[in-house]
């Protein structure tokens, strides 16, 4: 009997090409203006300061500070102060409209169903902060209080056991009485070794059919009967 259900994101509820393709050019594109228009900002100016910090150089101008940030975008460098700026573009972006988070219409259909059974847990490896931001703002409107809970990685890695089995112990339930959704198969194998139940998404624009894989794989939530036969 499944009683809670927990899901990723990229490549599971949104094709992945909105991170890639929408969200970091987005930001790359934003950088120079956001920075002139929030200059007095304090977190902006701590954020700045950083920069400067990690580059070694006190007389950067605000404009070579985003000439660097924007370099660190191209070389997907995973550096705190650009994660901050880029967290307050894509707020920005997303509460001015100009960003929304596109939900497969599968995905948004079951889960609307699904949330009146059974509490709907996430688990991406986006921090918590910009998963609300997501659901808030998604192409079909807000549906951030569909979910009954928020995982990031601050949980511990998607690839590891024990962070389902953590999970499972926050929710208050078995991990057999879980049912866990994901397009990477490395954390269908996790969650499994945890105990818990899991359904590969292969979406075909994101991910591939992998031979012979243990668990089993489709291509929509529509295929999933939440207390039919999930293996
Ligand atoms: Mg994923």
């Amino acid at each position: 009997m499944i009683k809670a259900i927990l899901v990723d994101i990229e490549g599971t509820t949104s094709p992945i090409f909105f991170v890639k393709e929408v969200m970091f050019p987005y930001s790359k594109e934003r950088m120079d203006e956001f920075i002139k228009q929030n200059k007095s900002n304090p977190k902006v100016r701590q954020i700045i300061e950083e920069v400067k910090q990690i580059e070694n150089n006190p007389n950067l101008t605000d404009e070579d500070v985003a000439q660097i940030l924007k370099q660190w975008i191209d070389e997907d460098k995973k550096i705190a102060p650009l994660k901050e700026i880029q967290g307050l573009i894509w707020k920005e972006g997303f509460e001015t409209g100009k960003l929304k988070a596109p939900i497969y219409e599968d995905a948004y259909n079951r889960l609307k169903e699904w949330k009146e059974k059974v509490p709907i847990y996430i688990y991406s490896s986006g921090s918590v902060e910009a998963q609300k931001l997501f659901f808030s703002h998604t192409d079909k409107g807000n549906i951030l209080d569909w979910f009954s809970g928020y995982f990031d990685t601050r949980i511990g890695s998607k690839k590891e056991k024990e962070s389902y089995e953590k999970i499972a112990k926050e929710i208050g339930l078995s991990p057999s009485e879980i049912l866990f959704l994901s397009d990477n198969p490395d954390e269908i194998k996790a969650a499994a070794e945890a105990g818990m139940n899991v359904v590969r998404i292969v979406r075909p624009n994101d991910a591939e059919y992998i031979k012979d894989f243990p668990y089993r794989q489709v291509s929509s939530f529509n295929e999933i009967e939440l207390n039919g036969d999930l293996s």
